[in-house]
């Protein structure tokens, strides 16, 4: 993460807050651009706080399509979601394949596996 620019939504002045990750402060996190405490609260959950569970697609071998959906068993935190879906992204598996079978076991070690959404025979 190099720094990510966005709006407060903690109140409607709506200031632009520029979060750059900083591992000397105890939060791992600087926000600049906020006008008071809240907004530095909103720009640390923003990047933080978990995220929905991640959907996405890994290559698929011997199958009747390219690609197979699949899906986190969790949720995944906001600033590990690009990391997770260059893993995704980048893993190939082959046909066939249940549903619910575990195509990533663990990823990036945050306790969620990547499962497959649907199945392929
Ligand atoms: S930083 Fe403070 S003043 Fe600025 S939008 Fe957020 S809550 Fe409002």
């Amino acid at each position: 993460m190099d720094k990510i620019i966005k709006k407060c939504k903690a109140c409607p002045i709506g200031c632009e807050l520029i979060i750059t990750e900083d591992k000397s402060n105890p939060s791992g996190f600087t926000v600049e651009g906020n006008s008071c405490g809240r907004g530095l609260e909103f720009g640390i959950n923003l990047i933080t706080k978990p995220a929905k569970v991640l959907n996405g697609k890994v290559l698929l071998k011997n199958g009747s399509m390219g690609h197979l959906p699949v899906k986190t068993t969790d949720v995944v935190p906001k600033n590990r979601v690009e990391d997770c879906l260059k893993i995704i992204n980048s893993t190939e598996v082959s046909a066939p394949v249940k549903k619910g079978d575990v195509i990533i076991k663990n990823i990036l070690g945050l306790e969620v596996d990547v499962v497959a959404a649907r199945k392929v025979v």
